[in-house]
């Protein structure tokens, strides 16, 4: 006889992520043969530099290959402190920083950490896929608040002061955004900032983008902007989109005290620790040479230019300009409603399908990141895949005519 005890009811919605599911389907077709232009990929298509794979080699050969403290080891921290001071004027002690698998599993544990079932997070939309997913697994309720596309997806404070309820925990702000690439502003910052210390919210701000800006600017976020909101603040950051470290697993938290404390409570129950060897590549990664990080930095804002310029000349796309990452998150809807009879492009579900099937272009469709108008293409490929990928979406938009 089978097994047939059902799943936790927690688990019932949950989706496995879908810009992975996209990729892997991309890659899948690729291995088949097929000539994809993936524009779904959610990394950078960069090798990690050599100067941090040596450090890991090392580490390896000196036997650091046992459990390390649960937050992570104290030259990290310290890594992480300096940058903080070095690259934001802000001061980081040990024990306001925790180092985890990923960025992912810092705001897993924060989650865990803060949400009773019921408890409510403002998630502006657009929104990283995962966000809603960790929120619901700690059994928090996601409360979305629509970004304006038409003032580069700012927020409406007043409607953000409108949701606030008594069961309102925390906010969760990506700024420069994935999907988008936005960058809010210092005003409206401020105002998120004033207001979750006059309700004593918890600003959860999901900085892993903060290198890959392109406005000239070092890194700023709400912290450095609001210093007097630190003790409201979870800052998230990670080594894996600035130093092409995805696979490595390296994300940290700094944040008060309280918080770090039940974080690697919860951490210690449960990964125990990040991986050591990854530990000493990313301290290797935050302290040594940074110019492959301009190096990078350039080469996205290259084709971020690129492919803005061929956007621009399609016929019905609106499309703001990404101020960071190495996405693009163009309105298709325009041509929502079109396309054979029995095969009417009905929203972004249809309309990436219609891309994959007839463009053999991969993206990810905007409604898994809450707004079915758009489609997000990443720039994080050649541009001469690039050129090709706007090329077929050209004909194949011009087909649904
Ligand atoms: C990639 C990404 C992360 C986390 O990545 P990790 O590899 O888990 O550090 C977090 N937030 C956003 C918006 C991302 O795109």
């Amino acid at each position: 006889m089978s097994w047939t005890i059902p799943f936790a009811r927690r688990v019932h919605g949950l989706r496995p992520s879908p810009t992975l599911a996209i990729n892997t389907k991309a890659r899948a077709l690729k291995a088949e043969g097929v000539d994809i232009v993936n524009l779904s990929a959610g990394e950078p298509d960069f090798d990690t530099p050599d100067h941090i794979k040596e450090a890991a080699i090392q580490a390896i050969r000196d036997g650091f290959t046992k459990y390390t403290p649960v937050g992570g080891i104290p030259e990290l921290k310290d890594a992480i402190a300096y940058r903080f001071i070095n690259d934001y004027g802000l001061t980081y002690r040990p024990e306001e920083i925790m180092i985890s698998t990923g960025g992912k599993q810092v705001l897993y544990n924060i989650a865990q950490a803060i949400l009773d079932p019921g408890d409510e997070v403002i998630v502006p939309v657009p929104y990283w896929v995962s966000y809603p997913a960790i929120v619901e697994l700690a059994g928090g309720k996601v409360r979305p608040l629509q970004g304006d596309p038409a003032r580069d997806f700012a927020l409406d404070i007043e409607a953000l002061r409108s949701m606030i309820t008594p069961k309102t925990k925390a906010i969760i702000i990506n700024s420069p955004s994935n999907p988008s690439g936005a960058i809010y502003s210092r005003d409206d910052l401020k105002a998120i900032a004033k207001l979750a210390l006059e309700k004593d919210l918890l600003i959860i701000t999901d900085d892993i983008y903060d290198q890959i800006r392109f406005d000239g600017q070092g890194p700023e976020d709400i912290v450095s902007i609001v210093p007097e909101a630190k003790d409201h603040v979870a800052v998230v950051n990670g080594v894996s989109k600035t130093y092409a470290m995805t696979g490595w697993r390296i994300g940290y938290l700094a944040g008060p005290e309280r918080l770090i404390g039940m974080a690697t409570r919860i951490q210690s129950q449960s990964t125990s620790n990040p991986n050591s060897i990854a530990q000493k590549a990313a301290l290797a990664a935050l302290l040594g040479p940074q110019d492959c990080v301009r190096r990078m930095r350039k080469a996205f804002l290259e084709r971020r230019d690129r492919i803005m310029e061929m956007l621009r000349a399609i016929p019905g796309i609106s499309c703001t300009e990404p101020k960071g990452t190495f996405y693009v998150f163009p309105d298709l809807s325009s041509y929502y409603g079109r396309g054979p009879a029995g095969h009417r492009i009905e929203g972004s579900l249809d309309m990436a399908d219609y891309l994959l099937e007839e463009a053999r272009i991969a993206a990810v469709p905007g409604i898994v990141f809450g707004d079915d108008r758009f489609i997000r293409f990443s720039y994080a490929t050649g541009i001469e895949a690039i050129e090709e990928g706007m090329d077929r979406l050209r004909r194949a938009l011009a087909r649904l005519e």
